[in-house]
């Protein structure tokens, strides 16, 4: 059996990949993570039986440690770094959300664990790095995202030369044919096919999402031939168009643990209950995005052809912080756009190629947004 470390274990990936892990028992569960639910985390403990968890919040650590004598319980960002280091740790789940993602999934890599990967934000901040490392250290970065699991099948003994684009699909989120000029946080919260955390949600809305899932795909492939697709039943979770003029889609219903699953257990596929009936179905729908209204896809392609520069870190600080201020209904749902726009032009730098300097410039660019948005954006 396996030794897997599940960080984000609480989130709405973390839960489904511990579904996946109780239906399948292939997995032994030596660690999970969370930030501040410690609820869940004690759930979770009590069902997996882990060996350590770490606690992003020292106090709260604290209440588990209490809790929980039996087991080893670390703390902040240094816990992760530790419990991805791990002796018994074979395989990695990082489903944490943000930037917070990147450090975890660089010692992982940096410790030759297999890793399959939700946290997207690792990729658009630290691509290029992170390919390195797992190139060096002989490691494949397995993706958990839907449309990047659809495109990993899709390739599957395919050649490189044999590719002419990768082929993303996107539902359109809630706004595809809405207008979001006054946009409450209820309106960007509700998504129409997907259950998600609440940051990705509200990235569906504006698109950036699929924004930063252009640079996912970019780096976890090393393919730059990109098209988005809107496809608002999200069916086909994404395709490959080859020189013959042949595309080839992955089609499922739309459950992330079909993906997650497919992370754990690639090339085999499990048996699960999630079956769609293509006659249920009925019509599969496709058109062009609106790349007016949704200046988000702009911006990803932007970072693609400048890529020495920092501008996928740019956009995902920007992105992170201007989020959690319209969830907090400091800022309007358009000013999000914006806040991207401003910070893409006032912030460009070259982005460092280590990880320590990516982190400190992470910080830096924080620091700078924080003040764009007190300055500029934050209604009192
Ligand atoms: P979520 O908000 O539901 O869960 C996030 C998890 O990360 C929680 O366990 C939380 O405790 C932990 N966390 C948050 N901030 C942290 C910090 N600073 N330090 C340590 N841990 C922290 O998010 P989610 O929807 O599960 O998304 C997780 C990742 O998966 C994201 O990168 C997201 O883009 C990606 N993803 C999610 C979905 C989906 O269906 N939810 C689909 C594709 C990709
Ligand atoms: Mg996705």
């Amino acid at each position: 059996m396996q030794n897997l470390l599940v960080l984000g274990s609480t989130g709405s990936i973390g839960r489904n990949t511990l579904d996946i892990v109780s239906r399948t028992k292939e997995f032994n569960v030596v660690g999970l993570s969370c930030k501040s639910n410690i609820d869940e985390l004690s759930r979770q403990i009590e069902k997996f039986k882990p060996k350590y968890v770490c606690v992003e919040d020292s106090n709260l650590a604290a209440v588990v440690r209490e809790r929980f004598k039996d087991i080893t319980v670390f703390e902040k960002e240094e816990g992760l770094i530790e419990l991805v280091s791990l002796e018994s740790v074979d395989f990695v789940v990082n489903a944490i959300v943000g930037s917070a993602g990147l450090s975890p999934t660089y010692y992982t890599l940096k410790n030759s664990k297999k890793l399959a990967l939700a946290n997207k934000e690792s990729l658009v901040v630290a691509g290029r790095l992170l390919k390195k490392i797992a190139n060096d250290n002989g490691i494949e970065i397995v993706p958990i995202d839907s449309e990047h699991s659809a495109i990993y099948q899709c390739l599957e003994g395919k050649k490189k030369e044999e590719i002419e684009k990768l082929i993303l699909t996107a539902s359109g989120g809630p706004f595809l044919d809405k207008d979001f000029t006054s946009a409450t946080v209820e309106d960007a919260l509700s998504h129409p096919n997907w259950d998600m955390g609440k940051k990705i949600t509200i990235d569906s809305a504006t698109m950036m999402n699929k924004g930063f899932e252009i640079i996912e795909a970019r780096w976890l492939f090393d393919i730059k031939s990109i098209e988005v697709v809107i496809h608002p039943e999200s069916i086909i979770h994404s395709a490959v168009e080859f020189v013959d003029g042949s595309i080839i889609a992955q089609i499922a219903d739309h459950d992330m643990r079909i993906p997650i699953a497919y992370a754990l257990f690639k090339p085999k596929r499990v048996s699960l209950p999630f079956k769609i009936s293509l006659s249920d179905v009925g019509k599969l729908t496709f058109r062009k995005p609106e790349f007016g209204r949704f200046p988000t896809l702009e911006f990803a392609f932007e970072a693609l052809r400048k890529e020495e520069k920092n501008l996928g870190l740019i956009l995902n600080v920007a992105d992170e912080i201007a989020v959690e201020s319209f969830l907090k209904e400091k800022i309007k749902f358009v000013d999000i756009f914006r806040i991207l726009e401003i910070s893409l032009e006032k912030f460009e730098d070259n982005l460092p190629s280590e990880i320590d300097g990516i982190k400190e410039m992470l910080r830096d660019i924080k620091v700078k947004v924080l003040e764009l948005l007190k300055d500029r954006f934050w209604r009192s």
